[in-house]
């Protein structure tokens, strides 16, 4: 399938009305790498560090980390690969850290939440990435930030972490970002400075809609009920892109909506400007992006809102295929 592509691989995802989206993709181990320069992915949006932990049967090693990091590093040479922090609990177990018993895991405790709480495994991560990094530019990301306390907690770890470092004399990176998932609709409404300060948001589409509509991801009963373009669900991610755009704080999306061609269209129209996607996604987008005038179809996305449509979907697809 990535051949047929191949020939618009190095071509930039520019919309017929000129406006160009960054095309990322998702990793989490490192057989995924060599797709960074199959698939003409301008970087990793999201490095899925759990992998590492869930596929061992004992937590993994400082030093082992480091160097899995480096070589995730040396692979994307030049390209910025974004070092999501391990994000477990809800439907990500770790075999040897019992799980709580939670009646509703999506709900409770996981992911930074565990991170903020019992931060032992966060700063022996931290300090790997800070290695791993040597003098590079490192990007990090906190999945799960619910609120900006949570936000500025996790950043003061990373402070916290380059002291050690500095203290240690060992190389610090060249540069630092700390981002954050918005992955829960109380981040959308997070007071002005929370986008201020954040280097980066990265919108986790796949745990935003769960919370969104309350319908459980993993429940195929319920999942399948809304609609990722469904009014309100758009609604809510252009009023994240404005806020995002009034305080020029970089944003891109991450879940598997953006790897679905229509899905796709239709978070560049209402103003994502970057995307992340597996690596086979990325030709399909790319492909469908290249044939979009994009300011007609956000008018045809709103002009379905305007109309009291509760999806936008079958006036997006009678546009996109008589356009
Ligand atoms: C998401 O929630 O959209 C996401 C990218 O993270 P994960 O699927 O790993 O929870
Ligand atoms: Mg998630």
């Amino acid at each position: 399938a990535q051949e047929r592509y191949a020939s618009i691989r190095d071509k930039a995802a520019e919309s017929l009305d000129g406006t160009v989206i960054h095309l990322h993709m998702n990793a989490g181990l490192m057989a995924d790498l060599p797709s960074l320069s199959t698939s003409g992915a301008e970087g990793v949006g999201l490095f899925r560090t759990e992998l590492q932990f869930l596929i061992r049967n004992q937590m993994p090693k400082r030093t082992e980390l480091a160097q899995l990091y480096a070589r995730v590093m040396d692979a994307a040479e030049d390209k910025r690969v974004v070092f999501r922090t391990l994000d477990i609990g809800s439907d990500k177990v770790l075999p040897y850290m019992a799980p709580q018993d939670e009646p509703n895991p999506a709900l409770g405790w996981r992911a930074v939440r565990v991170a903020l709480d019992k931060p032992g495994v966060m700063r022996m991560q931290l300090q790997a990435l800070l290695r791993a990094a040597n003098g590079r530019a490192l990007t990090i990301m906190f999945p799960f930030i619910a609120q900006y306390e949570e936000y500025t907690a996790a950043r003061a770890e990373v402070d916290k972490a380059i002291e050690r470092e500095k203290i240690l004399g060992h190389p610090l990176p060249s540069e630092i970002e700390v981002g954050a998932m918005l992955e829960t609709p109380s981040l959308g409404f997070a007071p002005k400075k929370f986008y201020e300060e954040v280097d980066f948001l990265s919108i986790g589409g796949n745990d935003l809609k769960q919370f969104f509509f309350a319908a459980d991801r993993e429940n195929e009963r319920v999942r399948r009920r809304y609609d990722t373009l469904n009014v309100s669900f758009l609604t809510f991610l252009e009023g994240i892109v404005n806020r995002c755009v009034d305080t020029g704080t970089p944003l891109s999306f991450c879940g598997e909506d953006a790897g679905r061609p229509i899905e796709a269209v239709c978070l560049a129209a209402m103003g994502l400007r970057s995307l992340s996607m597996r690596p086979a996604s990325i030709g399909p987008v790319k492909s469908l992006i290249r044939r979009v005038n994009l300011s007609e179809l956000r008018d045809v996305i709103h002009a379905a809102r305007e109309r009291g449509d509760q999806s936008v979907r079958p006036a997006v697809m009678e546009y996109l295929r008589n356009s």
